[in-house]
């Protein structure tokens, strides 16, 4: 609040289960949901559910990698298989909803079917929690599109979610199918691959055609190389580390966005990921250099 944000972009919920052999009893959760419903209010929270598997496991969780559970059963997938993981927090989080704007944030969506199993588990929690007289809202649902296939299904999922949100880091590693723990791979990941770019844009048009709030979300939101592209294929909302806010802030209003919109539609055309940089660079180095070395003082501008 203090860096002037306009609210929670992604509350991600796993680090309060990390470390522990149980998911937190739904009290704990409560008041942990309204501790920073008050901190932000009248702000909006992204209240993102427990996004386990891959690299973030719960005690008690069957381990992905071991024997028959693959890497692949994370996030939204994993709690749907295994309902006694976010049993706790879907009714800690309706119930909070009755307090504030808090969003509902699902992870590693891969479609509109799985979509819709989770609000089916959300209507059933709200109808328990008023069979016992308990205070609770259905809040808006969204969804993450950072499985690629959510990306090349953006106007089916945008047709029914509430909100969409990007989520950077991991539609990039499915993408180019550079694991993001893999330093090996690393350079492969790059966000400005083609690839990358016409998923963005895909999604950023879907959500405009349903008129859905869409966010951006993970390292790309916060890299100011990408900023003008970004803006330019109609992305408004950005979720970003504390830390970087002063600084996407000033880049922003550095920015005048019919240039942005120009280079978006010249990006669309480039053949590479090194196509797009120099587009960058061309248009937006004299606006906004000395912030890209400010951000990244090694690398090449
Ligand atoms: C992302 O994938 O970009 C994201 C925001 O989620 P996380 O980094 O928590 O996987
Ligand atoms: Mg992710």
């Amino acid at each position: 609040v203090r860096e002037g944000a306009d609210g929670v972009g992604l509350f991600r919920t796993e680090f309060l289960f990390l470390g522990r052999p149980e998911p937190p009893e739904e009290l704990e959760q409560l008041r942990r949901y309204e501790t920073m419903l008050r901190a932000v209010a009248p702000r909006p929270v992204v209240l993102r559910t427990v996004d386990l598997g891959a690299d973030k496991l719960l005690g008690t969780a069957p381990a992905p990698g071991a024997p028959g559970i693959p890497s692949g059963l994370r996030g939204l997938r994993l709690v749907l298989q295994h309902p006694e993981l976010w049993q706790a927090q879907l009714r800690a989080v309706l119930r909070a909803a009755a307090e504030g704007p808090l969003k509902l944030l699902l992870p590693m969506v891969g479609g509109p079917e799985e979509l819709r199993a989770a609000r089916d588990v959300v209507e059933r929690t709200a109808e328990q929690l008023a069979a016992e007289g308990l205070a609770h809202r259905v809040p808006p649902i969204g969804v993450m599109v950072e499985v690629p296939a959510a990306a090349l299904r953006a106007e089916a999922l945008a047709a029914e979610a509430d909100f969409l949100s990007v989520g950077s880091n991991d539609l990039v590693q499915y993408t180019l199918a550079a694991p993001r723990d893999e330093p090996a791979a690393a350079t492969f990941a790059d966000p400005l691959d083609p690839a990358v770019v016409e998923l963005l844009d895909r999604v950023a048009d879907a959500a405009r055609r349903h008129g859905r709030p869409l966010t951006l979300c993970g390292d790309l939101a916060a890299d100011l190389h990408a900023l003008p592209l970004l803006l330019g294929l109609g992305y408004r909302r950005l979720s970003v580390p504390v830390a970087s806010l002063p600084l996407v802030r000033a880049a922003v209003r550095r920015l005048r966005i019919e240039e942005a919109e120009q280079l978006a539609r010249e990006a669309r055309e480039a053949a590479s990921a090194a196509q797009v940089r120099a587009l960058l660079r061309k248009r937006f180095g004299p606006h906004l250099g000395e912030m890209w070395a400010e951000q990244y003082p090694d690398a090449d501008h």
